[in-house]
């Protein structure tokens, strides 16, 4: 790509009022069967759109036609039975009412690829997609078949693969793995979490990307993130093996965030996309506060490896503040594009 400082979300935007219950998370859709299939794809478009006009670099398909990042994968595989409902404790820190596994895991369609293609239709720009990793989807949901969360999760990495590859087929660029459970559990990360990452990107030729942030701005993620102290150095658990996996891009939380920037120096020589937009606030930063940052993540990310975004996804956020942020990032970038030129 030729874009110095190319910009992007982490995922999720905003719903339209229309297609599901807006600031909120799970929200159950508002239409129907057919109504339903053409109200996604509207809303798409407009997602679409909204990134376009505020300039975004690497866009996306807002997450519109999912109800939520992690769940929506899972209730479309074999094994999962999505009625009978467990709830259970996410990331240690949160109770969800999610699908139980029942038996052996397999993926006999495809989830996303139709959406993909859409999207691709829309635009010519890079594309980017983004899929749970397999960590994070052991962690939603009640497995009541494997009872291992190493092996329930290798099972979901071959799932993955088989629809990113077909992700890829459908010309998406970009395709990235979100990861929240990396910032929790250090040891099962380094033991079996990235091994499985690796399995799930196995035979891609297109761009990798994991997202790892400390979650979106809702309640439970708030409360946790003001007992994690004054340093949070959850990152440099990872980082290092991370280092050496075959995964192109990594994304991040740095905005807001207790994250001491030096730890991205462990990651030295992959790609970051530094997130410059805080999503637990209403608060539209300046172009300024994000330069901040940006100017901050380059003394440790290659100029030509900086990837400005969000800290995660914006859903639960209001269409209006979400766009601002689109705009304050883009706006941001600009500014460090400028001083990298002169
Ligand atoms: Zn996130």
């Amino acid at each position: 790509m030729k874009t110095l400082l190319p910009t992007s979300t982490a995922g999720s935007l905003p719903k339209p009022a229309w297609l599901a219950e807006p600031e909120t998370l799970w929200s159950p859709w508002t239409l129907r069967d057919d109504q339903l299939i053409e109200g996604k794809q509207d809303a798409l478009r407009v997602s679409l759109q909204e990134q376009q006009r505020a300039g975004i670099d690497i866009v996306s398909d807002g997450e519109q036609s999912r109800q939520h990042f992690v769940t929506t994968f899972i209730e479309h595989l074999n094994g999962v039975d999505i009625e009978k409902r467990r709830t259970v404790r996410i990331r240690d820190r949160y109770d969800a009412s999610v699908p139980t596994v029942f038996g052996p895991i397999s993926r006999n369609q495809p989830v996303f690829v139709e959406d993909a293609k859409f999207l691709r239709q829309q635009t010519d720009q890079t594309i980017k997609w983004a899929l749970p990793g397999p960590m994070t989807m052991v962690d939603t949901l009640y497995d009541d078949y494997y009872k291992s969360r190493k092996e329930l999760a290798w099972e979901f990495a071959k799932a993955l693969n088989e629809e990113a590859k077909e992700l890829e087929a459908a010309g998406v660029d970009i395709i990235q793995f979100d990861e929240p459970a990396f910032n929790v559990f250090f040891e099962e990360v380094n033991e079996w979490g990235i091994a499985c990452l690796e399995r799930a990107i196995e035979g891609l030729k297109c761009e990798t990307a994991v997202h790892i942030c400390y979650g979106y701005g809702i309640k439970a993620n708030t409360d946790w993130k003001k007992n994690l102290g004054s340093e949070w150095r959850q990152y440099e658990a990872i980082f290092p093996q991370l280092q050496k996996s075959g995964i192109d891009i990594i994304s991040l939380e740095c905005h807001n965030s207790h994250v001491p920037i030096e730890l991205l120096e462990l990651i030295r020589g992959k790609k970051v996309m530094v997130g410059a937009i805080d999503v637990a606030t209403d608060w539209v930063e300046t172009p300024e506060e994000v330069a901040s940052t940006l100017r901050k993540a380059l003394k440790y990310v290659d100029a030509d490896k900086l990837y400005p975004c969000t800290n995660c996804g914006m859903a639960p956020l209001s269409r209006e503040v979400a766009r601002g942020k689109l705009n304050a990032l883009q706006a941001g970038a600009e500014i460090v594009r400028r001083e990298l030129s002169v």
